[in-house]
């Protein structure tokens, strides 16, 4: 365990509100872009559309519920907006606007052909059937009628929503737009409904090909690859479990892992085939045989070479960002490291991979199910791999090169940058791959009319 875990952390008070966090990071970026308009940066940080519904759902006890859900389209500069619907009880319409402008920059960067949105609905699918979630879903769907479509705005699954849940998003459409080929309105389908090949370890995936060429480049201080890594992870559902085996096959040892119920450890590597095989059977990695417990705050100060992060936001905070023990965390959730945390880990020289580049491979392959559904095709594993593996390989390269530049650069003319790091970070240097690409592709379509 990380011997900085005694020091005195000083209670560090932070606004932990997703959209103010979203919006600073976006500005703090958005100085180091040239000629970037005030008007511009205004029209990036609002989103274009924001739909705040309330629906009855009947219950199976043939009660009433009165859910809220939310469906933000933040930009469609660069195609329709496509983002996942969550499901939680935390969901709240500020936070979809921030998870919305995120999908902007993250299409953005890895350069596919969508704006960002995100959708919601406040809701514990853990004391939920499979009953009220199939209605909920129908309902959802069918309040948001024509503004989700295969050319405008484009569901995905995210937390607690799955492939069944896309299922029933696709079906929904299709029974108010029969006659036509619909696939294409969501992704992260089941394999049989035109879903891709892969879309489930996507996310996974794609993290796992991110953090392999960043060790390649060596920006890591005393880290060249995964073999050998010592690699803590928070979070063990569809991304954080992809990311234990592949890192794992790859010859890295996983140390600790971690869910909502707490963390286990094991110093000599944890037996990941027993981790799941507990998870399964009692629904939580605490307690499989032979590993030490652990809170979930001391998973993240365990003393290892990768920490990531894989299941909520704001877990990584001006609080204890001091405590954390890894080399390299690399962002598989959205969000789990805010601003404070950003500074602490720069100034620790903790390189942070940032979420819009760490979780990009789910958008990516979502991409290539959305490009299968119009062309009524449908590619093998292999070719989904390659081509992933091809996109955030690319992806990874053109953002270090950018960073090398920025650092050279400084920002713009008359600009300020308000974070007290030194130089911009890998975060910054994503950000700005990704306004630059939008501001100059909105620029070319010429503003309307
Ligand atoms: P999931 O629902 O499958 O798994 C979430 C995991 O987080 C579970 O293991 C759960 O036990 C754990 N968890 C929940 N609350 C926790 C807490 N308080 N402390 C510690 N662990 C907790 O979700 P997922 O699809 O694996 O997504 C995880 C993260 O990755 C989310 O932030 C999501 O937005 C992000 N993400 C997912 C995808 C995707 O394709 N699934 C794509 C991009 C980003």
């Amino acid at each position: 365990m990380n011997d900085r875990r005694n020091q005195t952390t000083a209670c560090v008070e932070e606004n932990l509100d997703a959209f103010r966090i979203s919006r600073s990071r976006f500005e703090q970026a958005a100085a180091y872009v040239s000629g970037l308009k005030r008007g511009l940066i205004d029209y990036f940080i609002a989103p274009r559309r924001s739909i705040d519904l309330c629906f009855p759902v009947q219950m199976d006890d043939d009660s009433v519920r009165t859910l809220h859900g939310y469906r933000v389209l933040h930009n469609s500069v660069l195609g329709p907006g496509k983002g996942g619907i969550r499901y939680h009880p935390h969901v709240t319409q500020h936070e979809v606007s921030a998870l919305a402008a995120l999908m902007t920059w993250k299409c953005a960067l890895v350069d596919v052909p969508f704006g960002g949105a995100k959708g919601g609905v406040a809701c514990d699918t853990k004391t939920l059937s499979q009953g009220e979630q199939r209605r909920i879903t129908r309902r959802f769907i069918s309040e948001l009628g024509d503004n989700l479509g295969p050319y405008t705005d484009i569901p995905a699954p995210d937390m607690y929503t799955s492939r069944q849940t896309m299922a029933w998003v696709y079906d929904t459409f299709e029974m108010l737009h029969p006659g036509r080929n619909n696939r294409p309105v969501v992704t992260g389908k089941p394999v049989d409904l035109g879903g891709c090949h892969g879309r489930d370890e996507a996310t996974g995936r794609g993290c796992f090909y991110v953090t392999e060429q960043i060790l390649e480049q060596g920006v890591v201080n005393g880290l060249s690859t995964i073999d050998g890594a010592r690699v803590a992870i928070q979070g063990f559902g569809e991304v954080g479990s992809v990311i234990a085996r592949l890192f794992s096959e790859a010859g890295a040892k996983i140390i600790a892992i971690g869910d909502s119920q707490g963390a286990v450890l094991a110093d000599d590597g944890l037996d990941l085939e027993s981790v799941t095989a507990h998870k399964h059977e009692t629904g939580t990695v605490v307690g499989t045989p032979e590993t030490l417990t652990l809170t979930n705050d001391d998973l993240l100060a365990v003393d290892c070479d990768v920490l990531v992060p894989a299941a909520l936001g704001n877990q990584i905070s001006g609080a204890n960002a001091e405590r954390i023990g890894a080399k390299l965390v690399v962002e598989a959730a959205n969000g789990p490291v805010t601003p404070k945390a950003d500074e602490t880990l720069c100034r620790q020289d903790v390189l942070v991979v940032p979420d819009i580049l760490a979780n990009a491979g789910g958008v990516v392959v979502s991409y290539f199910e959305w490009a299968q559904n119009i062309a009524n095709e449908q590619w093998g594993l292999e070719q989904v791999n390659q081509c992933l593996k091809h996109k955030m390989n690319s992806t990874v390269a053109h953002t270090l090169e950018r960073w090398a530049r920025l650092k050279h650069e400084g920002v713009g003319a008359g600009k300020k940058v308000t974070s007290t790091m030194a130089a911009p970070d890998l975060r910054t240097a994503a950000l700005v791959v990704a306004i630059e690409r939008l501001a100059r592709v909105t620029l070319q379509r010429g503003i309307w009319p």
